[in-house]
Order: C-alpha cells, then structure tokens, then sequence
C-alpha cells in the first residue's frame, strides 16, 4: 500500500540531504524495482536511470551474478574480521584483482565500507607515512572549494562544501582553493590559461602554509557531486608538476571517476595524474553492496610496511566479505566484457554528440562532459550568464520536471548534472536526451527566456 508505506517513511525516516521539514510534510517517492537502466516507483512510474542511482550502478541494476555472488558468500562465511592477523578469502582475491585493474603503481589496499570512510582513512595513511618518515609537522592537507569527498567530519572537512562548512565541521589542519570552472571563473580568460592560473594557486597555497608543513593535495580527476567541473587539458599536468617538484603527496578521490565513468578504467588514467594513493568506492559494487577503499602507491606502502608498530585505524566490517565478493563479481564482468571501451568509443560519444545540440537552446549556457559523464549550465542570458533564477530555481524547475517526465537526472547549482550506466545504448541515449530537451523547453517557457 503505496499511501500507507509513504505515511510511515515520513513518520520515521530521516533522508539523506533532504529538507527534513518539507519530506515530513510532503514525503517522496519510494522506489521498490530495477532492471537494466530503469527503475520504478510504487505509484507504478518508470524512469530512465541517468545518473546511475547515486553514480554508482554503472552497469545497471540487471547483473545477477553479483547477487548470486553475494549470496554464496553470505552461505560460506558471513562475516569475519580481518583485525588480528586473520583475512578471509574474498578480501584476498579482491586486494590482488585491484592490484592488477588500477595504474601500476598500485598493489596495496586498504578496505572500508564507502567513500567517506575511505577518505578519512588517507588522513590516516599521510599522517602515519609522514611520521615514519620524521617529518611529523607535515600535516596540513589542501583541497578544493565545492568538492565533495564524503560526509564524516574529516570527509566533510576535505570537501569544501559551503553548506557542510557552515556546521563548523572544518578541521583545522585542511584548506581549501579554487576548482578549476572555467564557466564560472574564468573571466576574459581562454581555458588553456585559466586552467594554469588555477592550478597555481596550489603553488601560492603551498608557500602561504609551507612547504614543510604541507602533506597532501586530494581531489577527483573530475569534480563530480561539485558540477562535472571538467578541467582544463592544461590543469592536471600544472597541479602533477607542482607536487612533484616539492615533497607533497596527490591523492586521486576516484570515487565517481573510477570504473569506467570518464572513458578508462580510472580517471587518473583519462588526464594522465599519477596519484600516490586513489580512493575507491561506489562502482566497485556496481552499487550492489557497500564497499570502499584506497588504494595505496608503493612510495607510501613502501615506509607503512617497514614501519613496525601499529597502524591504528580500521572499521568492524573493512574487507566485509560479501562486500567483497560483490567487488570481485564487479570487477570479474567489467574484465570479461569490452564495456569500458565500449562505453567510452561508441555510446559517449554518442551521448556527448547528443548533448552538444543543447547548445543552440536558448537556455543552456554551456555543455561540458567526458566519457559517461556531462553537465549543462542553465543560463537565463548566454552573453551575460545571467542565470534563470536565485538560488539555482531554474536547475531545480528543470531536474523536477525531468523527474516527472521519467528521466532522473540531479543538479548542482545552476547545471543539470548526467551519469548514465555504461550499459546504455545508443537508442537509450536517444530516449535520455528527448526527455532531457522537454524539461529544458518547460523550463525555458516556465522563466519566460
Ligand atoms: N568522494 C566522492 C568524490 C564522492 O562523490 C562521494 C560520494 O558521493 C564520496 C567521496 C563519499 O562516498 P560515500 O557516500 O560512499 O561515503
């Protein structure tokens, strides 16, 4: 009973990221069915899935083997830990099938149960490398504004969230400078030179805090819940060289981008960073149980396992082993099939050829994207950039009305945000993009532009 169910999900449910008095007052919409891209409401509604629920299904939600995996390990050993000098066979298999799937300097993990916890656990491992290494006064960690890297304190602290900020959760030892958006930012400047100009405000930060005191620059290959801020070709290569050139080490939050999302199998590889330690998490599972991780490079392994003592950090369920047999059967059909490169030589193209003939709609400012992943900046005036509305009401109009019209997709700010599964086909794109250009045009007609 779809009235009944609603009624007690607002009696007693407190949501994620939601206005708590309004979903109290209003409730949504619960979701009970999937297949391949699509889900399916309660009030018998099917939407076409674009943003891989929460960028984390992108092989959509028809892979049976994953829970069929799940399910054989939940029969042989539910649980164990893996403190105390015990492992479990899944874990195992896992650590060595990310050794070999992500970039060569990569044989190391170390498992949580999300992206969050992931990251709080880089703090961890650059505080305890840094002090194996007698350099304890290298802790101060540098990030940038409208990230997101999760929502535990220190998470929440790395990202540079306005909203999150403004509950005091900042850690002292994190600062913040600009994301490379060139749309919003960048002036009278060409990409190519606004994306150096960004870039070096690292350097800038580095000297303003101190090169000794300095450990660490985090951020995602693309900037993914902060709009799918696409960087300038000149951004990355700047950023690699500054950390290079001094002692400060490059964490690639590959939560979003890893797996396949921005046309190989991680970001880093797509703009060519060599990241000493790389969150995980998300995809791994193809969103099919909770899992996350860093991986961790041999410069910090390295030190970590000649260090002796304790490493004073772990989570009752880091390598869950049916979280793990879900990121082994992940990895088994992404290894089995061309998905990745077919995603990234036929469908994106598709998709980001589809999307770029938004650019002639009188309120699309700009279009940007990369493998399965876009952004559209809605825009009232395309000289100006005058947007449709305060407070993002245009994008929230447009994401609403695309969710009515069976199509969900999320937005940020003032730009419609995409990240369809991998699995889509070119005819699902197609469907995408019709759904998408109606909610633009009874947005456009909404404000009147
Ligand atoms: N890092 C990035 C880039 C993310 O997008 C997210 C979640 O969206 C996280 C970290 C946090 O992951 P989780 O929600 O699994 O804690």
């Amino acid at each position: 009973d779809t009235a009944a169910l609603r009624q007690l999900d607002r009696a007693h449910h407190l949501h994620p990221f939601t206005d708590l008095q309004d979903y109290a007052e209003h409730g949504g919409r619960i979701v009970n069915r999937a297949e391949h891209i699509y889900i399916h409401d309660t009030d018998g509604n099917k939407m076409l899935d674009g943003m891989s629920g929460l960028w984390c299904c992108n092989l959509g939600y028809s892979q049976h083997s994953i829970a069929e995996a799940v399910y054989r390990q939940l029969r042989e050993l539910p649980y164990y830990n893996n403190f105390f000098k015990c492992s479990n066979q899944p874990a195992v298999e896992l650590a060595k099938a990310l050794a070999e799937v992500t970039p060569a300097q990569f044989k190391h993990v170390f498992f949580t149960n999300s992206g969050s916890e992931a990251n709080d656990t880089n703090i961890r491992l650059v505080h305890r490398y840094f002090d194996l290494l007698g350099k304890p006064e290298k802790k101060l960690f540098i990030s940038r504004k409208n990230a997101y890297h999760g929502s535990t304190i220190a998470a929440g602290s790395l990202g540079g969230m306005a909203p999150m900020h403004k509950q005091a959760i900042g850690l002292t030892y994190v600062h913040h400078i600009n994301q490379p958006h060139w749309f919003e930012n960048g002036g009278d400047l060409g990409e190519a030179e606004y994306g150096l100009q960004v870039a070096r405000e690292l350097e800038a930060k580095i000297e303003e805090l101190g090169e000794d005191k300095v450990a660490a620059f985090i951020a995602e290959p693309v900037q993914g819940a902060g709009g799918v801020i696409i960087p300038p070709q000149t951004y990355w290569p700047e950023i690699q060289r500054i950390c290079d050139e001094r002692d400060i080490l490059l964490i690639a939050d590959e939560v979003i981008c890893g797996f396949g999302r921005t046309g190989k199998w991680f970001g880093s590889e797509t703009y060519g960073i060599k990241p000493q330690l790389m969150t995980f998490a998300k995809a791994i599972t193809n969103g099919y149980m909770p899992l996350g991780g860093v991986m961790v490079g041999d410069q910090v392994a390295d030190v970590l396992l000649s260090g002796g003592g304790e490493f004073t950090h772990g989570l009752t369920y880091s390598g869950h082993p049916a979280a793990c047999a879900a990121g082994l059967a992940t990895l088994e059909i992404l290894r089995g099939s061309d998905i990745i490169e077919t995603a990234a030589e036929q469908i994106a193209p598709h998709f980001q050829r589809r999307l770029r003939e938004f650019e002639g709609h009188p309120i699309v400012g700009q279009v940007r994207g990369q493998g399965m992943f876009a952004a559209l900046e809605l825009v009232a005036n395309k000289a100006s950039r005058e947007r449709l509305a305060p407070e993002s009401r245009g994008a929230v109009f447009c994401r609403d009305r695309a969710n009515s019209n069976g199509l969900m997709v999320r937005q940020t700010g003032d730009a419609m945000i995409m990240a369809p599964p991998l699995v889509c086909s070119t005819d699902e794109i197609d469907i995408l993009i019709e759904k998408l250009g109606i909610a633009l045009d009874e947005t456009a007609s909404h404000f009147g532009v």
